[in-house]
């Protein structure tokens, strides 16, 4: 068995969550078990450790989970990207559409420096809409991403092929139809 296969079976589906017809598909489980969820952190450690980063960004909330760790691992600073109203200092921000209507996501203006290579995390990507607006975010303050990352991408939703093809590299560890 593979590790994406392997974590993939610690994902749990939730039918008619957060409201009728979504499957949600729920990490903590994989986050429960102190085995899975460092087989998925070292995936990501291992795959950037021989790269030059320097700070890992996470998306509000469960890319936080993921991002935090990773810094710490990569010996790197972490940088979280919010919905907006959280952070307290001068920010950029970047809106979005969701299913019903938009959303807000901030980053600090001081949070990178131009030339900063950054990898982008989130736990999954379905219409790319956030993951976009986090690297949008970041290109704003002249970072380089130098990958966006999730856990989980659902392929039906589009986006990773809408970030595919705007040429932002992306990795994903698996994903459901
Ligand atoms: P997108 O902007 O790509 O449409 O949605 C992705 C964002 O919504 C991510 O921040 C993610 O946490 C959240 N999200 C949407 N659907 C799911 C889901 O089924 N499971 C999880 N864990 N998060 C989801």
């Amino acid at each position: 068995l593979d590790y994406a296969s392997y974590l993939k079976g610690w994902i749990r589906t939730v039918p008619n969550w957060p409201h009728d017809g979504v499957m949600f598909r729920d990490i903590t489980p994989l986050l429960q078990n102190p085995k899975t969820f460092r087989v998925l952190i070292d995936i990501f450690v291992h795959r950037y450790m021989n790269e030059k980063i320097d700070m890992v960004a996470g998306l509000d909330a469960r890319g936080f989970i993921i991002g935090s760790v990773l810094a710490y691992e990569l010996n790197v600073g972490f940088i979280p990207i919010r919905k907006k109203g959280k952070l307290p200092f001068t920010t950029v921000e970047e809106e979005y559409e969701l299913e019903y209507g938009n959303a807000v996501v901030e980053m600090h203006t001081d949070a990178c420096k131009p030339g900063d290579r950054v990898v982008l995390v989130d736990d999954l990507i379905a219409t790319g809409g956030t993951m976009m607006a986090g690297y949008k975010l970041l290109q704003r303050l002249g970072a380089e991403v130098v990958e966006a990352a999730a856990i989980i991408e659902l392929p039906e939703l589009g986006g990773g092929k809408l970030m595919r093809d705007a040429k932002v590299p992306l990795f994903t560890v698996c994903s459901f139809n």
